[in-house]
């Protein structure tokens, strides 16, 4: 990749036939990825490691080993297995009909019908 730098924080990468604009200042790429993932993309690393900056420093918190810990600092209760699931039939015809066309969202729904009858604390007898 080619980094062709504008300004000490917007820089312009080439790879291969495409091209985007980083800006490092704001965390963010036209190719998006940095933004959403809240860590540097390819291109971003590209200006990062071109100019030897800490790649660290453009990465969330969220990635730092100190807050993943921290994320498991709560316990966090167990579902209770799916054969003993009280779901109430008007639902389970509804999970059915979704399961058909989007299994994902058939799940996540089975999940908070589960969270919300249970209030966030499963029945683990
Ligand atoms: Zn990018």
């Amino acid at each position: 990749m080619t980094v062709l730098p504008s300004t000490e924080f917007l820089h312009l990468v080439i790879d291969g036939q495409t091209r985007n604009v980083v800006r490092l200042h704001e965390r963010n790429c036209t190719c998006g990825r940095f933004q959403l993932d809240d860590i540097p993309c390819p291109h971003a690393m590209a200006v990062i490691q071109k100019f030897h900056m800490d790649s660290y420093k453009y990465c969330s918190d969220y990635y730092i080993i100190d807050y993943l810990l921290k994320t498991y600092e709560i316990p966090v209760n167990l579902l209770p297995n799916e054969t003993t699931w009280q779901i109430p039939e008007d639902v389970s015809s509804q999970l059915m009909s979704l399961l058909k066309y989007n299994k994902l969202e058939a799940i996540y729904m089975q999940l908070l019908y589960i969270i919300r009858n249970t209030n966030g604390a499963p029945d683990t007898t």
